[in-house]
């Protein structure tokens, strides 16, 4: 029989490649779809057990490896988003190949290809396929809304925004300090920008935008982007929040054995997480004032420590606790203090009742994982839309507590405001107080819209049953 199926293309990353693994399981229990999911080949930590998991799942969800492809160079002054647009255009003619390969080798209709935010240049491909393209947006909608009017902002405002004067205005977004805006639209001059700016352009050429938000959480932005104010001079594909999207403790890997025991051990709510995504590191004086930071605090704390091997785009390695850390640092906060100094299983970490808080680079799928867990943030953000991430989890959630950051990059943060920061985030003020119950009331909204009957579950059952309904390749 023939079986209908969906392509998936996520993005080479674990903030992008979990979510949309998530997505597709969501999809393939609500209708009989047959998924594959294309790996394009680029290492991605934290990320194997978690897929053997889904492959071994029985779920009708195929992983396909595509060829290898030569990598296009990376400049650090043309930033990530250069390199990972070029890296996934190159991938156009192995992906029409996949395609119709499965296609006629499975008898697979598909139904769609759903592609992410840096993957624009497919639309290409399925164009000429004939499938319809779906956008999964693994960020929440004020960024979308941003990409969606940066065309627009981008001729009201043709200076670099950090000579700007004014705040930045974009619909359903409370007005924008410059210094928010994600760091590849820093630098007008560079590649990143352009390729921001196409991208969003070319999110109106899709059938619809599939993002990890929920209606309750962001009900300003994911408006002013359902009724067209972010595109006005365009139709708006229809918006399907689906969110939140994330992986409950299944990315987890081996080398945490220990961890998990040594947070068993602590009171509730007692230790504070330091992690920062897959790529947050810090230079060794920043380490230094950390553990200053912390130690002064005298609270519990279990912290993520990895460092980078070169100023390249590489990965973070696990650091040599001896040499980044200060003299003793270690003796004198045995029994309250853990530094684990490679990756860890962060799901499992912040659904583990010892945590009451966590600081973090405020990466979407950390933020989810935080309101899931109900596990209050301290603010530190470090790369691509952490910012906008931030202030929106301060100014708008009420989830955050703000820490003062050198948003020119040049200083440090201090180990006197990291100090304040973390006493702020775990000690019982009024503020405090209040914050827990909004993360734990805004966590309790975000399960319950995927249930039967929730804003997230409704959304995804309209998009499945529009998908299974639409035009397919072959046709
Ligand atoms: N993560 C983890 N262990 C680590 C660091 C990160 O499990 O040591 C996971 C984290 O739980 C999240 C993802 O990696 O699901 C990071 O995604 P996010 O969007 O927060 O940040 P990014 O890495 O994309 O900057």
């Amino acid at each position: 029989m023939e079986e209908v199926g969906l392509v998936i293309l996520p993005a080479p990353g674990i903030g992008h490649l979990i979510s949309t693994v998530e997505l597709a399981k969501r999809l393939v229990k609500q209708k009989p779809f047959s998924i594959t999911i294309l790996m394009m080949r680029f290492p991605v930590p934290g990320t194997d057990a978690y897929i053997k998991s889904v492959a071994a799942s029985g779920l009708d969800i195929r992983f396909v490896d595509l060829p290898s492809i030569q990598f296009p160079p990376f400049e650090e002054s043309q930033g990530p988003e250069t390199f990972v647009s070029l890296f996934i255009e190159r991938h156009k003619p192995l992906v029409k190949d996949a395609i119709t390969s499965i296609s006629a080798s499975t008898k697979t209709r598909f139904v769609a290809l759903i592609i992410d935010l840096f993957s624009t240049t497919m639309i290409d491909v399925a164009t000429e396929l004939g499938i319809p393209t779906y956008l999964y947006f693994t960020s929440c909608a004020e960024l979308l809304a941003l990409m969606l009017y940066l065309p627009t902002l981008h001729t009201q405002i043709p200076c670099e925004f950090h000579e700007y004067q004014g705040e930045v205005e974009i619909p359903g977004l409370r007005p924008l300090p410059p210094n928010v805006m994600p760091t590849p639209l820093m630098n007008k001059k560079t590649d990143g920008y352009a390729w921001f700016v196409h991208h969003g352009r070319r999110f109106r050429e899709t059938q619809g935008i599939i993002i990890n938000t929920f209606s309750e959480l962001e009900p300003t932005a994911l408006e002013a982007v359902t009724d067209g104010r972010c595109l006005p001079d365009h139709a708006t594909p229809p918006i399907y929040p689906v969110g939140l999207l994330i992986a409950l403790g299944e990315n987890s890997q081996s080398k945490s054995t220990g961890l998990i025991e040594w947070l068993d051990k602590q009171p509730r709510a007692s230790v504070v997480f330091l992690c920062f995504g897959s790529m947050g590191t810090f230079s060794p004086p920043q380490v230094k004032e950390i553990a200053q930071g912390l130690e002064k605090s005298g609270e519990r704390f279990l912290w993520s420590l990895r460092c980078r091997a070169s100023e390249k785009l590489s990965m973070p390695v696990d650091a040599d606790l001896d040499q980044v850390l200060p003299d003793g640092f270690l003796d004198r906060t045995k029994g309250r203090g853990l530094v684990w100094p490679s990756w860890v299983p962060q799901a499992a970490i912040l659904a583990h009742p010892a945590v009451g808080g966590f600081v973090s680079h405020c990466g979407w799928n950390s933020v989810l994982e935080s309101l899931w867990f109900g596990v209050p943030i301290l603010a530190w953000p470090l790369y691509a839309e952490q910012r906008l991430n931030a202030f929106q989890l301060v100014k708008d959630f009420g989830l955050a507590v703000e820490m003062k950051l050198d948003f020119d990059g040049h200083g440090l943060v201090s180990a006197e405001e990291l100090e304040r920061g973390v006493r702020c985030l775990m000690e019982d003020s009024e503020e405090g107080m209040k914050m827990r119950k909004t993360v734990e009331e805004k966590g309790e909204v975000s399960r319950n819209s995927l249930k039967d009957g929730g804003s997230s579950f409704a959304s995804l059952e309209r998009l499945a049953d529009i998908l299974i309904h639409g035009s397919a390749f072959p046709h």
